[in-house]
Parts: structure tokens; sequence; C-alpha cells
């Protein structure tokens, strides 16, 4: 089992913030029971997550009991202390072989995972043609999203296509092929591996089988061939802005537009 050097420094400095809060809590005479309440169950939460998360090797198992606790404090109203404890946390996440090592990790970015070839543009062998609405689009969702192009094509080709087109000023990170999951039938972009919680990221796909690992968040969008007449993007500025500022899980509200024009949404 491999050991996190980090771990105890890392548990006693997040004993030593609540520690804090206890004896200003004691301090202080107009100090609410609830105050007290919400102190020792947050400090349990966060004991509990630290000594249990250091028995697990598998990081994407970390990421996701990561998510769990983070429910756990917004349900008991310690919203509040969730960003210090996030904070205290990352640190033992980014171990060498944890998934996010493509890209850095982030755990507060809602992000949008976006493929390219008949989702955003068409090359017909001979030319690029972008679907209609792209810029604005991307415009608009890069104030509000994180985005991530993932494109299950060679990285050589990608690049191809990427500089002839101004598109690429949005984007955070590119992932090429390489960052897939080769299966027999299909190139799998697996959600866990770029280090974001589940509960903030949406894949837009026209291919469904690349997120078929997590069906749940995605959608999958009508493939696009060169229609001028096509206004899905467009279509999907409003319902991805509602969802960013839903406070929901993503992978909750997705269910939500499950029937709408123009968009598939997996079983
Ligand atoms: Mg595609």
């Amino acid at each position: 089992m491999q050991v996190y050097q980090d771990h105890s420094d890392a548990s006693s400095n997040v004993d030593e913030i609540y520690q804090a809060k206890r004896r200003a809590l004691i301090a202080t005479p107009q100090t609410s029971v609830l105050s007290r309440f919400n102190y020792i169950n947050s400090h349990t939460i966060v004991c509990f997550y630290l000594s249990f998360s250091s028995h697990i090797d598998d990081s994407h198992l970390r990421i996701h009991l990561l998510e769990y606790f983070r429910l756990k404090l917004h349900q008991s109203n310690l919203a509040v202390y969730s960003k210090i404890i996030i904070n205290k946390i990352i640190p033992l996440l980014q171990t060498p072989n944890i998934v996010g090592n493509h890209i850095p990790i982030n755990l507060e970015a809602y992000t949008l995972v976006l493929d390219m070839d008949e989702t955003l543009i068409y090359y017909d062998g001979d030319k690029v043609y972008q679907r209609p609405f792209l810029l604005t689009f991307l415009k608009q969702m890069s104030r509000i999203y994180e985005l991530i192009l993932f494109t299950a094509g060679l990285e050589s080709y990608a690049h191809r296509i990427l500089n002839k087109l101004t598109m690429k000023q949005y984007f955070s990170y590119f992932l090429f092929r390489q960052h897939t999951n080769i299966y027999k039938d299909f190139y799998g972009k697996d959600l866990r591996k770029l280090g974001r919680l589940l509960s903030k990221t949406i894949i837009i796909d026209n291919t469904p089988e690349c997120f078929s690992l997590q069906p749940e968040n995605g959608i999958q969008i009508q493939t696009w061939k060169g229609d001028l007449s096509d206004a899905v993007l467009l279509t999907l500025i409003p319902i991805l802005k509602a969802i960013r500022f839903s406070n929901k899980d993503v992978r909750v509200k997705l269910r939500e537009y499950k029937n709408y024009p123009g968009l598939i949404f997996p079983k």
C-alpha cells in the first residue's frame, strides 16, 4: 500500500484550523449552541475523511470520496468551512499517480468538455467548417465554464485543424487520442481522468460511446456535417447557463432536459 508522507502534516494543519475555530467560539459569549454543534460536526467529517482517505490508493475513489464528504458538509449547513477543507485536501490528491496528471487538478471549476469533429467543426479533408454559432457559444460558455477540448483524433491532426481556427483561444486545455481509453470499438473519454468533480463536469459529444463511462454527465449533440441551418449550439446556451447557476449536481440537472429538441440524452 502506498504511503502518503504528507498526510499527517495536512491532517494536523486541518486540526490546527479547527482548534483555533473552537477557541474563538468558546471565547465569544454570544456563540450559539448551533455554532458549537456545527464546529463539532465539521471537525468530525474532516478528520474522518483524512483518516479514511489515507488508506486508499485508488485516486478515482478518493475523488469520489471527496465529493461525498463535500455533500455531507453542504447538507450540514457547513458550507462555510468547505473551502478551507477542500484546500487542505487537494494536496493529498496530488500524488504522482493521480488521475489529473494530464492537467492540474481543479475541484472548484465547472467544466465543459467538448468534442471537436462533427460536434464543433466539420473537416471534409480539404476545408474546415465551423458549426453555426460556434464562436458565440464558446465566448459565452468560457465566461462561466472552464472549457476543455477533448478529441479522440490524433494530436497532430487536431493541431492542424485548431491552428486554422480562432476558437482555440476559448479553451483552457486540449486532450487528444492518447488521453482516451482505447476499447475495441470506441475511444472512451473518462472524465475521472480530468481531476475535476463529476458533479461539476459536462461533456458534449456527437458520439455517445465516447462518454459511455459516465453517461449521466453527457449530452449527445446531433452530428454536424455542414448544415448551415443548424442552431443546436444556440439552443444549448440557455440550458448550460441554467445548469451552471443552479448550484445542483450537473448530473441531476441534465435529466431535466432529456426530451429537448435537437439534443439526445442517454437513457
Ligand atoms: Mg465527434
